[in-house]
């Protein structure tokens, strides 16, 4: 074995060989299967073939370290002499206190936060005889702390009144005016320009400008099937879901833009849009997307905005001719792979921030109708923001402060429609 083969992957390998030999089955002659080292579940190794069924060998086609964990078992690869005790994976240095004292105050400041942001929100011209409409910025106001809470509209009552005691809401919208105001179309692209406002403060500590692009899809209670309507109801109806199509801070985790879709749209024919807002805002060096988004196009698109393009290639892919920018990052790729692997790699970022959103904010929507669901979900990444902001108050020092005026009419889009 070569020095230069034992990398990271033959380190972690070791470790899976250490901890777990006694769980690495030979199921069928010559072919194992290996746990998995973060939760429940194995992955299967074709030794011979080389291939093994994790996400890791399955992008990079690299030996990953289930293989590895598999040739030292079988005793293909020597056991390194030097390597005693458990190898050390370089850790990031985490300030607990800081992170303990943000979520102890994550609510509170939060809500503050919020109130600067939500006092951008210009009040439409009221039109009409009766009582004035609640103001807008109230009712956004109302619906983030519906979300920030968790619970539905109706039981967020107490918090919301909270608020009002507090004097960070004018007025106590009720659930019904919460509800109507969840199913304003109109609501979904000033949502978008207050998720892009609120990463402002942020994207001042996105020094290396690495951002990162994928979608995500949250679940509904409501089931549809076609075929139940049209034949009787002979299928069994599927639920259906919505998209979130975003783009991150690989750093800080905070969302600079995000597109609702419903969940039959393409990764792919979204990314220009994407990099389109979030160029107009923000400056980018470099965006990273996996296999999903790989296309020439995507490449040259991204290149264009003077970013480099970090994109997963898919197994067939070969670099024999297309525009510039995908000859350049092919031969970039297959010139020193495993530095390219290391910029695509802040992808995985993206991936911790819906694990982040979900987590705390719930992956189901309550919402019953496509609109409603598009905002639910956009309050979702523009609470996340909220939150990452309260982090870095106590992490970084930052005093985020917002000044920009939003509007129905015209919300603050900085580029050219698509
Ligand atoms: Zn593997």
């Amino acid at each position: 074995m070569r020095e230069a083969e034992f990398d990271r992957r033959g380190q972690d390998g070791l470790a899976i060989f250490r901890d777990y030999s006694d769980k690495i089955r030979e199921v069928v002659p010559g072919k194992y299967t290996v746990p998995s080292q973060r939760g429940p579940g194995a992955y299967f190794v074709d030794p011979s073939a080389g291939t093994c069924s994790c996400p890791d060998q399955q992008e990079t086609r690299r030996r990953c370290k289930h293989a590895w964990a598999v040739l030292f078992l079988r005793g293909d690869v020597e056991v390194p002499a030097e390597a005693t005790g458990a190898p050390k994976r370089p850790t990031r240095k985490r300030n607990f206190r800081a992170m303990y004292a943000a979520s102890a105050e994550e609510k509170s400041r939060a809500q503050l936060l919020l109130r600067g942001l939500c006092d951008g929100v210009q009040q439409p011209p009221y039109k009409g005889n009766g009582r004035p409409a609640l103001s807008l910025g109230d009712l956004i106001y109302a619906l983030v702390v519906t979300i920030f809470c968790g619970d539905s509209i109706r039981r967020a009552g107490s918090d919301i009144d909270a608020c009002h005691a507090l004097g960070l809401l004018e007025d106590v919208p009720s659930a019904g005016s919460l509800f109507r105001a969840m199913e304003r179309p109109d609501l979904t692209p000033l949502l978008q320009v207050m998720i892009a406002e609120s990463a402002a403060p942020l994207v001042a500590f996105e020094t290396e400008q690495q951002y990162a692009a994928d979608s995500t899809g949250f679940s509904t209670d409501v089931c549809h099937s076609y075929c139940d309507y049209r034949h009787g109801g002979k299928m069994r109806p599927t639920r259906t879901f919505v998209k979130a199509h975003v783009i991150v801070g690989t750093c800080t985790h905070v969302v600079t833009w995000a597109e609702p879709t419903t969940g039959n749209v393409s990764d792919m024919t979204k990314l220009p849009k994407l990099v389109q807002e979030m160029v107009a805002r923000y400056p980018v060096r470099e965006l990273s997307a996996d296999a999903g988004y790989c296309s020439k196009a995507n490449a040259e698109l991204i290149a264009s905005v003077g970013a480099v393009p970090y994109i997963c290639f898919k197994e067939n892919t070969t670099g024999q001719s297309g525009p510039k920018a995908w000859m350049k990052m092919w031969h970039d790729f297959s010139a020193n792979t495993e530095e390219y692997l290391q910029h695509y790699h802040r992808r995985s970022n993206v991936e911790t921030v819906f694990g982040m959103v979900k987590a705390k904010f719930g992956e189901r929507l309550r919402a019953r109708t496509q609109t409603a669901m598009f905002n639910e979900m956009l309050l979702k990444f523009l609470s996340h923001n909220l939150s990452c902001l309260v982090r870095a108050i106590h992490e970084l020092g930052i005093a985020p402060k917002f000044d920009r005026i939003f509007s129905l009419t015209q919300p603050a889009t900085a580029g050219a429609p698509p």
